[in-house]
Formats: structure tokens, sequence, C-alpha cells
């Protein structure tokens, strides 16, 4: 078994490789190694992966359609997860070209790879964020997203429906991925763990947004390589190449426990032994207050459950950051 994953030098694709390689797939992955958070924490995750005999990689940006398909020329991926991409809400507001670049020409980029040299099965990454300021709580795959709060989010809904079209137009087996903010230790340092963690060890003040009335169903990255590794594995969704049965999904992967955020930064005191200095501000221009995922569809279709507690994850990424930082 082949398989792709792209954005492998980040946060989700290197656990997901790891994992893979863990199970005895052979894992081919790529990465631009762009410079959106810190280039030596991607480094040393590629480092990590590198150790490992079924893993290769290479430096190619998917913006780049004819260095993509030169390499599925080359490999010939049984399967692709597709987690590269310009991540964060609040980076959109100022910058949407490194949206459109990574999330839009690069996701057609890729679809037209595997338009070129057909895989069993498109896994690729979409968000909560699509779900928006409207929606009610939990967050349902059935409901009709079409109010995004952020640029990001937008192309996130294009993402899904890009691969739609795939799916019917020439029968390209396609699942998005909806994630709940992913935490766990080689986590992103432009995300708030991280920013706390930090702030926190050096004395120095958190942020806490819409005045602290926030909630996140925070969900631990095992869980989530878990929930990728279960999908991934999947027979397609629909085989007529027809577009009331295409061979495409939408899945939510969260906990399906929303914390409050000032709950969250107890549990992370706790964990830290230090005390938070806190800032409260007014929400964010981009940012919902609150997300809490339906997990229904993962769990009938895989038998998938979170099973880490927010202690325990905690617990792992205070002691990687401790380790990791020698601090
Ligand atoms: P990340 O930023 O750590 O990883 C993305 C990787 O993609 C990075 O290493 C980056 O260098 C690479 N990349 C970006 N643009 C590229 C390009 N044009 N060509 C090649 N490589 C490129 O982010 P992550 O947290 O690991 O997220 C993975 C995916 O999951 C993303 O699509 C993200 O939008 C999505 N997601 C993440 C979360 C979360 O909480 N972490 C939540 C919802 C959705």
């Amino acid at each position: 078994m082949k398989v792709l994953v792209t954005g492998v030098a980040g946060f989700i694709g290197f656990h997901t490789a790891r994992r893979l390689c863990a199970e005895g797939y052979d894992v081919v992955g790529l990465d631009n190694l762009n410079d959106y958070y810190s280039v030596e924490l991607k480094r040393a995750r590629l480092n990590e992966l590198e150790a490992l005999a079924q893993f290769s990689f290479y430096l190619i940006d998917i913006a780049d359609p004819a260095a993509l398909l030169a390499l599925f020329a080359d490999h010939r991926f049984d399967r692709v997860i597709h987690l590269a991409a310009q991540a964060g809400v609040r980076y959109s507001l100022d910058n949407p070209t490194a949206y459109v670049q990574s999330n839009l020409i690069g996701f057609v980029n890729l679809l037209e790879a595997c338009r070129a040299f057909p895989c069993e099965h498109l896994v690729y990454a979409s968000s909560s964020s699509v779900y928006g300021m409207s929606a009610k709580l939990p967050f349902s795959t059935d409901d009709v997203v079409s109010k995004p709060a952020s640029f990001y989010a937008a192309t996130k809904s294009a993402n899904e429906l890009m691969a739609y079209t795939y799916a019917h137009l020439y029968g390209l087996p396609v699942s998005g991925l909806r994630f709940f903010t992913v935490y766990g230790p080689w986590g992103r340092p432009d995300m708030a763990l991280f920013k706390f963690t930090r702030s926190i060890l050096d004395g120095q003040p958190i942020d806490i947004y819409n005045n602290g009335a926030m909630s996140r169903d925070f969900t631990y990255i095992d869980d989530i390589v878990e929930g990728i590794f279960r999908l991934q594995a999947l027979p397609p969704a629909g085989r007529a190449e027809a577009i009331d049965q295409a061979p495409a999904r939408v899945i939510n992967i969260g906990r399906g426990s929303p914390v409050r955020l000032l709950d969250f930064v107890d549990y992370l005191e706790k964990a830290l032994d230090r005390p938070a200095v806190k800032r409260f501000l007014p929400l964010q221009p981009g940012d919902i207050p609150e997300t809490c995922a339906d997990v229904s569809d993962i769990a009938e279709l895989t038998g998938w459950q979170p099973s880490t507690t927010l202690e325990q994850g905690l617990a792992e990424f205070v002691g990687w950051y401790r380790s990791y930082y020698a601090i």
C-alpha cells in the first residue's frame, strides 16, 4: 500500500505519516516547508520521519502542477491523504492570496494529479470552520454551510465543492474530513495551546477572546490520526459516476465535547503548575465563539470514538513541550 501524505512536515501530516509507517504502509511525503511558522519545527518533525525505512520525502509546492504530476507519474499512489494547506483563521484576513495559492490552486492541482493517475481514495482536510457563525450546536454534516466567517473557512468550503465535482465527473473517491481544534505534541505554534503555554512559562499575559465566552471542541492528535487511519481504508461512499451518487463524503472528526476556554486554561495551569495572567479581549474578526462536533457519521462508518481526555492530552503536550524546548 503506497500512500502520499501532503503537508507531511505539518502537525497532523507528521503524526499521520508516522502512524501509516507503523502500520507497514509505504509513505511518500511532500511539503514546501514554508515559513508560516517555525521551519525548524517542521524540519525536526521531518528528521523523525526520515529515520523510518518506509518513508521518503519530496520538497514540492502543490501550487506547481508539473512537480505534482511528475511525482504522481513516478509513484502511482494507492491512496492520497491531503493535509497541505495554508492553515489559520486570523492570518487569512491579511493574507488571502496565500490561501488562494495553497488551498485553491494547490487543491485543484492535486485533484488534477489524481484524475491523471487515479487512486482508490483521496482523503483531504476540511475544517470545523466551514460551519460559520450561524450554525447550531452540535455541528452536523447535514447542516447547510454557506456563511463562512473567514477567508480560510471559505477556501475549505470550496475544497468540499471542488472535490465533489471530481467525484461525480471522474469517479474519484473522495472524503473530506472536518477537523475540530486539534492539539497535542508537535503541535502548531500559531495555535492557542502553544501560545498559552509559552506565555504562561514566560510569565507573559495570555489573550482570552470574546471576554472568555468561547468554547472549543479540542481534539487530541492521536484520536484525529485514528480517525484518518480508519477513514482512508474505507471503500468509496458511492459507485456510480452520477451527480447524485458521487463517491464523496464529508465527515466530522472532533471530540463532541466542547470545553469553555477559561476551563481549558485552568487545566493548562494545573498541567504546567503555573498561574496564567489573563488579558480579556473582544471576539476577533473571523472567529466563531463555539464549536462542537456531531460525530455520529464517523462512529457509524468506522466504530471510531475519541478516547483521550483533556487532562491526558494536555499532560502529553506539556511533557513534549518541556522536553523539546528543554524547560
Ligand atoms: P500545518 O500548517 O502544521 O501543516 C500544513 C503543512 O502544509 C505545513 O507543513 C506546510 O509547510 C505545508 N504546506 C502549506 N502550503 C503548501 C504548499 N503550497 N505546498 C506544499 N506544502 C504546503 O497544519 P495542520 O494543523 O497540520 O493542518 C493540516 C490540515 O488540517 C490543513 O489542511 C488544515 O487546514 C487542516 N485543519 C487543521 C486543524 C487543526 O486544528 N490543526 C483544524 C481544522 C483543519
